[in-house]
């Protein structure tokens, strides 16, 4: 991070010193609370920045684009790096906007920002980040926690945290072993990667955690709990990129039972990641437009027997990503999020027909249909 940032990191870090030599026994109380506090609390699920950036009209600046890719040196993350702002005052949300802006003057970047409200993931775990230095960019995910105020809200961000990182332990088929004592493991402290592997000297979260009594090995705690407890869960707790995975719609007509009727002009939301066409049908080179973006539609236009409509001079998208179809279900149905989390309880039930957009998508292994830009039904409950 940047050499301010590292300022305030040292400063906060001296003035614990005091705080710390209260008696251990009372530190492991403290910490014993916060864990227990913070299971209280649900997950927050995790915001994709490019879809926030979007509602707000923010261009994204795309970490690894053009030829900005961190490759992993085994081509999978080895683990994750957990760090701490030194920010306070600074949310997820502050975080995500400024480092979106800046990355490219400050030469640093992160997979995601986690408050006691949100997860912002900034951009797909599958590449690496400019979070800890030369050694660890090309090995681990790296994800900041921000500064809370309260006792209650740092409880909060650490439950997202844990919960966050568990998932992606999952994904990525990494066990949870702790780093940070030894320097051998999967889960690091931004300190232990200093102390063990180098290319870097910052020493978060230890001193912002010591803050509210809380270590690294209670926060290892935490994360292994979640770990376990995913495990038993029959739902994927995949954590899916900021591009998911989605079919090519121009295959998925089949079982369009509600043909466009009429055509919708004017500004239209995308509700499935989509490809363009030109008027002849054919791909066009121009990258994929991801669910939730606004187009404006002019006309609809039948290519090859099949609808588009056109949303630019030459440029089509498959009509069923805007106006989608409408499908049978033949079994109650859960609704998903998008990382394949169910949302709720709420359950869609057998014989209701649903509006689903575009063609399926592969969320951790399963094929769901939109329901909405962020909402999925498996695709086996219309079959
Ligand atoms: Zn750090």
């Amino acid at each position: 991070m940047k050499i301010k940032k590292l300022i305030t990191t040292i400063a906060i870090g001296v003035g614990l010193v005091a705080p710390i030599f209260n008696g251990n026994r009372t530190q492991v109380v403290e910490a014993a609370s916060i864990n227990s506090i913070a299971k209280q609390n649900s997950y927050v699920g995790v915001t994709f920045l490019y879809k926030m950036l979007q509602t707000q009209n923010i261009k994204y600046n795309k970490f690894y684009a053009n030829g900005n890719k961190i490759k992993y040196r085994k081509g999978k993350p080895e683990g994750i790096v957990i760090h701490e702002t030194a920010t306070p005052g600074a949310s997820a949300y502050n975080e995500a906007i400024y480092f979106n802006r800046e990355w490219q003057n400050m030469y640093s970047y992160v997979h995601a920002f986690v408050d006691s409200k949100q997860v912002i993931q900034m951009m797909t775990p599958n590449y690496g980040v400019w979070g800890a230095g030369a050694i660890a960019n090309n090995r681990f995910i790296q994800i900041e926690l921000c500064q809370e105020t309260t006792r209650n809200k740092f409880a909060k961000s650490v439950n997202n945290d844990a919960i966050y990182a568990a998932k992606l332990l999952h994904r990525y088929g990494i066990t949870p072993v702790h780093a940070s004592n030894t320097g051998k493991g999967t889960i690091w402290s931004h300190h232990a990667v200093s102390r063990f592997l180098g290319g870097t000297n910052h020493t978060d979260p230890d001193g912002y955690f010591s803050k509210w009594g809380y270590s690294m090995n209670d926060f290892f705690d935490l994360l292994k709990y979640y770990y376990d407890l995913q495990a038993g869960e029959t739902v994927t707790s995949n954590v899916p990129d900021d591009n998911t995975t989605t079919d090519d719609t121009s295959n998925d007509e089949t079982t369009n039972t509600d043909p466009v009727s009429q055509a919708p002009t004017g500004k239209r939301t995308l509700m499935h990641d989509a490809y363009t066409y030109n008027a002849q049908g054919q791909r066009t080179a121009a990258a994929l437009k991801t669910a939730g973006t606004v187009v404006t539609v002019a006309q609809e236009k039948v290519i090859n027997g099949k609808k588009y409509l056109q949303i630019g001079e030459n440029e089509y998208v498959v009509a069923s990503n805007i106006v989608g179809s409408n499908r049978v279900l033949t079994h109650n149905a859960y609704i998903y999020n998008t990382t394949g989390i169910r949302v709720g309880t709420t359950k869609l039930l057998k014989g209701k027909t649903v509006r689903t957009y575009g063609g399926r998508i592969n969320i951790g292994g399963k094929m769901y249909y939109p329901i909405d830009t962020n909402r999925f039904v498996k695709v086996a409950n219309f079959n």
